[in-house]
């Protein structure tokens, strides 16, 4: 069904509150009350979640994520960003791979399997769309999501 991008990310930012404020991170989402989806609203949700985790969990405290979304002619592209550690150049392709991690004793505190990016890729692609990441090291990253507006799910 058609749903608002911009009340999806309103219901899925709560959940991080706790981390968000322990670490002091500032999150901004500015996205077009305009701006909306026929997509499968759980998936859109996983989605974002799982994106948002990382840009948390790899985020030093008084880092800054940002959320925003853009609309290119039939497609919607969300861009979630962060200011945290980055991911090495040579392994970047590798990251939406399952259980892969770039560094499992630094990324060990934040107990995680590996498998959220492969999901986002999984969900993403789908829905018609795709999934790409830039990122400097310890500058921060940015993952672009591009979703059709319409899809048959
Ligand atoms: P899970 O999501 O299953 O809890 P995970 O976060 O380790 O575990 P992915 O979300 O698939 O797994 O991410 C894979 C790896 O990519 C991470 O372990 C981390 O090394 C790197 N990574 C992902 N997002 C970021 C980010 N925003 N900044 C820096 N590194 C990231
Ligand atoms: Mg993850």
């Amino acid at each position: 069904t058609d749903m608002q991008l911009s009340k999806v990310v309103t219901e899925v930012l709560p959940g991080f509150t706790q981390k968000v404020t322990e670490k002091q991170i500032e999150i901004v989402a500015s996205i077009d009350d305009s701006i909306c989806l026929r997509a499968d609203r759980d998936k859109i949700k996983q989605i974002l979640i799982n994106l948002l985790a990382n840009a948390i969990n790899y985020t030093p405290q008084y880092g800054k994520v940002r959320i925003i979304a853009i609309e290119k002619e039939d497609m919607v592209q969300i861009k979630i960003s962060d200011t945290g550690i980055g991911i090495p150049e040579d392994v970047a392709h590798r990251i939406f791979e399952r259980f892969y991690r770039v560094d499992k004793a630094r990324s060990r505190d934040t107990g995680g399997t590996g498998l959220g990016l492969a999901i986002v890729k999984h969900i993403t692609e789908l829905h018609g769309g795709n999934v790409s990441v830039e990122s400097k090291l310890n500058e921060g990253s940015t993952f672009t999501v591009s979703l059709p507006k319409n899809n048959k799910l």
